[in-house]
Parts: C-alpha cells; structure tokens; sequence
C-alpha cells in the first residue's frame, strides 16, 4: 500500500516488510484518529475557540481548515465536504470508497498532527475544497502563518486561492 489517506508513505528503495509497513499504517491511523477524537471533544464542549491557531474559511464562511493545538503539538482538521461531480472525478477511487458516506461524493471529517503532513516546498498543497470554492494551500503557508500572524486568526481564502 503506497497512499493512504491521501497521503504518500515514501518507501525507501530496499522496500519495507509487510510487518513494518503494517506497524506504520497502524500507527497512522491511530494518529489521525486521535487528531479528530481531541477536535471533536473541544467542539462538542463548545471549547474550540481555545485551541484553534488558525482557521481557514471560504469567501462565504464555510470552513475549510482549522489548525488547533494538542498536547502533541498543532493538529489539522478538515471538515466534511460533498464535493461537485466536477471536483470529484479527479480524486482517486479507493479514496473514495474508503473516505466517503455514499462511495462518492460527501467525504467525512478527518484530521492528522500537521507534522505529519510533512514540511517543504517540495510537497504537494492541501486541497480545500467547498460549494463556492476549490483552493490549494501549500504546507508551508501554513507553517509561516503559525509563525507570523496572532492565535486564532481566521484567513479567508480569496477566489480560487487560500493565500
Ligand atoms: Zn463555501
């Protein structure tokens, strides 16, 4: 298995035994479940407003990203989103079936530690996707956001770019 969740798990060139690459599935989604047990818990308490760093919305409020804190450093959310016809033919079908509530087009909620999204100008954005808008946001941005703007700043994504 070389993408899961959407994101690449780079395997050295004398390959990973099914064990180890068994380990590091295992300890992937054990993560990401965290990520998302910790951003429902502050949500359903009515608490996030505490732990959001920063909050990406579209144009017309939808929310597309929320960077919170966690005891294991700041984490990423990615809300539910029912994708268009359009926007969805171009993502990959075993996402599909693995991530959506029809098999097709409303994709669930998830989350992941922002670290282990990777860092680098190298790799590719997040893709941010709602009824008004379709962005990418490269990890990096958010990273400089981290470091420049206040706790809790919320960024509008202008036209077709989260900038
Ligand atoms: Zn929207």
């Amino acid at each position: 298995m070389s993408e899961v969740e959407g994101f690449k798990v780079e395997i050295g060139s004398g390959g990973i035994s099914e064990a180890a690459a068994g380990a590091l599935v295992t300890d992937m989604v054990n993560r990401q479940k965290s990520a998302l047990v910790m951003y429902r818990v502050h949500r359903e308490a009515g608490v996030l407003d505490k732990y959001r760093l920063l909050t990406y919305r579209c144009p017309r409020r939808c929310l597309l990203l929320d960077v919170f804190r966690t005891p294991a450093g700041s984490a990423v959310y990615f809300p539910p989103v029912k994708l268009s016809p359009d926007h969805n033919t171009e993502t990959a079908e075993a996402a599909r079936i693995e991530r959506t509530t029809d098999g097709e087009r409303r994709w669930v909620e998830r989350a992941d530690m922002l670290a282990a999204l990777g860092n680098g100008p190298r790799l590719p954005p997040l893709h941010l996707n709602c009824d008004h808008t379709r962005s990418s946001l490269a990890l990096d941005d958010i990273h400089e956001a981290l470091r420049t703007l206040p706790v809790g700043t919320v960024i509008l994504s202008s036209g077709n770019n989260v900038r």
